[in-house]
């Protein structure tokens, strides 16, 4: 994996050092950004001693006699007395605990002698109760800038009262797919022509990975109008993806349009599945991409160099999902000189199998699979039996 690994690590480096903006946005609009702040609970985390059963809350040394229910104490409604020898009280799962008691005898343990008396007939090792601060305590840092806020860390937020959090500003990404066979997706095909489908799989992926898609839609294999789009769409955002046009074929243009155009070309022909490459560049802060139109491709380099790097402009350092299982069959392959990631699905057992395909691998293939798997550079297939790691998309 080391190739791969190397140039995810260029990468993301840069990325982190050019990180976009922040902004304070609504809790629910908080959903799925980066965090760009420590957050501090104002509260201690339960604020007060809570009961975690529906019960009676009693002192452990009372629990062998009768009881007197003294009082029912709800969620929300603070507790009325204090508790003497032989006195409890009825509490409500999420109700405060009254002073004295030091455990909540479950209401399946409780026998009623009379409306206000009880006898308990068991009570395990539980106190039933959760102290006050247990979860953090008022001034502790709840969560860290650089995480991604998921549904949990909303309530978390939620919690402290935090409705405005600091997060990083949506990177936005222009979206250029190039090719002289491409027609729109509205569009019949006509004789050798193909639909569009890439500027909408980069599309979506962009969305997945919490930034703004801007489609500048399709160029034919064009020096000129590929340039002339390119640069539009670099002056209007921060990173620009291309897709097709960088290979060595005569129409491929896009290489030597970024050799040109771009200060710097970071990265070139690294890491890549089908052996095809995946370009970097940069200019005047706007990075730029450049994908193979080879659907699988373009969605796996995407999945492993482009995503990374957008999460880690908005401040997150991604972790992909992985998982480990046996290979169901061997996998070969005819050149062995680049990286290669293939496409599988993993069956209930554990068991690993690679998506079936017809022909040369094509993006249905990706709708079927659950994830990939690394052949590395220099291995000429995978045995059967053989432990994998499978990487989530
Ligand atoms: P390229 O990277 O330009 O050499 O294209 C490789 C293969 O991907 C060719 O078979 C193209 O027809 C196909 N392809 C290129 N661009 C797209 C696109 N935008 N949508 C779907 N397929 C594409
Ligand atoms: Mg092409």
């Amino acid at each position: 994996m080391r190739e791969s690994q190397d140039a995810l690590k260029i990468v993301t480096d840069l990325a982190s050092a050019h990180r976009v903006g922040t902004e304070r946005v609504g809790l629910l609009e908080a959903f799925h950004r980066v965090l760009a702040e420590d957050i501090v609970s104002d509260i201690d985390l339960p604020p007060f001693r809570q009961s975690t059963r529906d019960g009676f809350a009693c002192r452990r040394a009372d629990l062998s006699n009768d009881l007197e229910v003294v009082e029912a104490i709800t969620a929300g409604i603070p507790p009325q007395k204090l508790l003497g020898r032989n006195e409890c009280a009825k509490v409500m799962t999420g109700a405060a605990i009254p002073q004295g008691a030091d455990c909540v005898v479950m209401i399946e343990h409780a026998e009623h002698l009379s409306p206000a008396r009880i006898r308990c007939d068991a009570n395990g090792p539980e106190d039933n109760i959760c102290p006050e601060g247990a979860y953090a305590a008022a001034g502790e840092t709840i969560l860290h800038a650089g995480e991604m806020i998921e549904a949990q860390h909303v309530a978390l937020l939620a919690s402290v009262g935090c409705s405005r959090p600091l997060v990083s500003r949506r990177p936005t990404v222009g979206v250029i797919a190039t090719g002289s066979e491409l027609v729109e997706v509205g569009r019949q095909p006509g004789p050798c022509q193909i639909r569009n489908s890439n500027s909408f799989q980069l599309s979506a992926l962009v969305l997945g990975a919490s930034a703004v898609p801007r489609n500048y839609g399709l160029v034919a294999d064009d020096r000129e109008a590929i340039e002339t789009v390119l640069r539009k769409a670099m002056a209007e955002n921060d990173v620009v993806v291309l897709s097709g046009g960088i290979a060595k074929g005569d129409h491929d243009f896009v290489r030597g349009i970024l050799e040109e155009n771009l200060v710097d070309l970071i990265l070139d022909g690294t890491g890549a599945n089908s052996g095809r490459p995946v370009l970097l560049g940069v200019s005047d802060g706007t990075f730029c991409f450049g994908l193979s139109g080879n659907p699988v491709s373009n969605f796996i380099m995407f999945a492993l160099m482009v995503k990374p790097f957008l999460y880690a402009l908005a401040g997150h350092r991604f972790r992909p999902a992985l998982s480990r299982g046996e290979l169901a069959e061997t996998v070969r392959r005819r050149k062995a000189n680049k990286d290669f990631w293939l496409p599988v699905t993993v069956a209930e057992d554990g068991q690993i199998h690679p998506v079936e395909h017809r022909g040369p691998m094509g993006i249905h293939a990706m709708c079927k699979a659950d994830g990939v798997i690394h052949v590395p550079a220099g291995r000429a297939g995978l045995t059967k039996g053989a432990t994998v790691v499978v990487r989530g998309i």
